[in-house]
């Protein structure tokens, strides 16, 4: 039976990966893998900041730059509009859950790394930040957690790789080995759709759409991001407690 590209089911994520305080000088770091997909988040503070005196809470900021030799054409070093965009779009989807009035006038910095890219950057960054953050002490409601569901062909599928996200049926009808992919997929494009939720309160901090989805296929697809997110928090819970009952430093 034909399945995916890399032969997963619909609903099954890629294979996740998740290593702890793997960056010494930082308060709380974290990588988090989905399949070839790496980030590494590291968290510095909270800090006292002369620059957020004047808030009530501690202020948020986040650098997220993919490493020249992430993808297989070598990107340039500098950051670039989309890594600016991506900053600011983890920095939203994980400032909900953050309870940064606790922490007022301080600064806190979260610089990513990705450290190879298939797809699925900005999820697999805000997982290793929500990880990150929560072995730094921050105060936060629940962990954020970030998957992609979306549409390829005519299908709904959850953690689309690169490969999914630049499908194109009339492309692949040029390769006879490919063919049978269009059987399971169905024609037309892709339609990627990161998402963040705090799976607590079943809250979406953030979706984002990249192409063309009915209202029925979007509500689909965020069910199956809802409950996915749960198998995934579940993951990074209990890496979380294991570290913690590991860890010589831990109080009890
Ligand atoms: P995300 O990584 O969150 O899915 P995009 O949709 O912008 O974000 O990117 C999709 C994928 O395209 C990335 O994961 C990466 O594999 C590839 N990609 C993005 N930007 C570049 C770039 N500047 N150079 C090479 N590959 C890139």
């Amino acid at each position: 039976m034909v399945k995916r590209f890399d032969g997963r089911e619909y609903n099954q994520l890629r294979k996740i990966n998740i290593k702890l305080n793997v960056v010494d000088n930082a308060k709380g770091s974290a990588i988090f893998s989905f399949g070839d997909t790496v980030a590494l988040a590291a968290v510095y503070g909270p800090k006292p900041s002369k620059m957020s005196l004047d808030y009530e809470k501690a202020f948020l900021r986040i650098r997220y730059n993919m490493l020249t030799f992430s993808t297989p054409e070598r990107k340039k070093p500098t950051p670039g509009r989309r890594e600016i965009e991506l900053s600011e779009v983890i920095k939203r989807a994980l400032e909900p859950a953050l309870l940064l009035e606790e922490i007022p006038g301080s600064i806190i910095d979260i610089y990513i790394e990705i450290l190879n890219a298939d797809a699925g950057t900005r999820t697999a960054s805000i997982n290793a930040a929500s990880l990150a953050l929560s072995l730094a002490g921050i105060p936060m409601k629940d962990l954020v957690v970030a998957l992609a569901v979306g549409k390829v062909g005519e299908k709904i599928v959850v953690d689309l790789n690169k490969e999914e996200e630049d499908y194109n049926s009339e492309k692949l009808k040029k390769d006879p080995e490919k063919l049978k992919y269009i059987e399971y997929y169905g024609e037309g494009g892709a339609t990627d759709i990161p998402v963040a939720i705090i799976p607590s309160e079943k809250k979406f901090t953030l979706i984002q759409l990249d192409g063309e989805i009915s209202n029925k296929e979007l509500n689909d697809a965020l069910n199956l991001a809802l409950e996915k997110s749960l198998e995934i928090k579940n993951l990074m819970r209990s890496n979380i407690l294991k570290h913690l009952s590991s860890s010589s430093n831990f109080i009890y």
